[in-house]
């Protein structure tokens, strides 16, 4: 099989049939010699988009659908896609059209003139708000700047991958899955595409701000040790000038007699050492959360229905 396409399914009633029809008409276009597939990941969906897949399904032998038992989250959905892809090509796309399947031939194009990654970069984006493209921006030169691997900036998950890209991610075993920063861990040579970032066709998106906070977090810990540095550097900073606040009080009861109350360089000291501790505490929390998130070992995800044969293990992923 030539491609394959993944494409995470949460609340997308609204945008699945024109998806559909357009993703068919592009791949059809690119006239593959050896086939292609769609597999549908629905996420936890709680509207009609599981029974639109059925019904897709029942109708075109190449859609391939995994209903989740709940919803897990992209990442995972997009991971379980990639467990249950066949083709020697794997696109990854929203379904909410905000990444447009008629870029997909000129990704396979440029896939095979000797890259294993191609990814798609937002030259543009409309039809988000404000703060979510600000954030998104902050958070893309952040993450550059305190990570080894440079993983791309203004660049999600759309994008095609080969085979070998797909084989490398099944062995990352990680429960908190970024994929992109995955992607460019893995390595090969990369290249982009640009393109300009419409807005969604319909319904409305399915990444509430503690989603995306929490996508962010999982790509910092799992690609950067900075935050753990930076709360050991601010310790020893703070200890520093206590030290020398110390010595100066010293100075000034024994020494020079000329000392207040000082009620307020008390408590400003300990608020200020209480908040840096809780920092510090918080981000040491946050690494240890996710240590043990892969202590565990659970499956990434339960299928509760497919019409992939044989299903997907997820213990094949974990
Ligand atoms: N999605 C998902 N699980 C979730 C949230 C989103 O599978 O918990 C899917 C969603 O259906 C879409 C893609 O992930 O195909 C991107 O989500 P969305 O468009 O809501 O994010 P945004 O574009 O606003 O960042
Ligand atoms: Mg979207």
């Amino acid at each position: 099989m030539d491609l394959s396409v993944v494409i995470p399914i949460y609340n997308e009633e609204a945008n699945i049939a024109l998806l559909y029809e357009r993703l068919r008409a592009v791949v059809e276009g690119m006239a593959l010699p050896g086939g292609y597939e769609f597999i549908f990941v629905n996420d936890g969906s709680r509207d009609q988009s599981m029974a639109l897949l059925r019904l897709l399904a029942s109708r075109d032998e190449r859609v391939r659908y995994l209903d989740f038992s709940r919803n897990f989250g992209h990442q995972i959905a997009v991971t379980a896609g990639l467990d249950g892809a066949q083709g020697a090509a794997v696109v990854i796309i929203d379904a909410d059209l905000q990444d447009p399947p008629e870029l997909i031939p000129e990704l396979y194009q440029k896939l095979h003139q000797g890259y294993e990654v191609v990814y798609a970069k937002r030259r543009s984006r409309r039809g988000e708000s404000r703060a979510k493209q600000l954030t998104a921006k902050l958070f893309y030169r952040l993450l550059a700047q305190i990570t080894h691997i440079s993983i791309p900036v203004d660049t999600g998950d759309f994008r095609i991958i080969s085979q070998k890209v797909v084989a490398a991610l099944r062995q990352m075993p990680e429960q908190n899955k970024f994929i992109r920063g995955q992607i460019s861990w893995i390595g090969y040579r990369q290249a982009c595409v640009e393109y300009d970032r419409t807005e969604r066709a319909g319904g409305a998106t399915g990444y509430t701000y503690r989603k995306m906070l929490g996508l962010a977090l999982d790509g910092i810990t799992a690609f950067s040790d900075v935050p753990l540095r930076v709360a050991t550097i601010s310790g020893f900073t703070v200890s520093g000038v206590a030290f020398l606040v110390m010595l100066y009080t010293l100075y000034a009861r024994f020494i020079s007699h000329d000392f207040q109350p000082g009620w307020a360089s008390l408590m400003i000291s300990i608020l200020f050492l209480g908040g840096v501790q809780l920092i510090a505490v918080g981000v040491i929390g946050e690494y240890i959360a996710r240590l043990s998130a892969n202590v565990r070992q659970r499956p990434l995800y339960i299928v509760s229905e497919t019409n992939i044969a044989p299903p997907p293990s997820p213990e094949a992923s974990a």
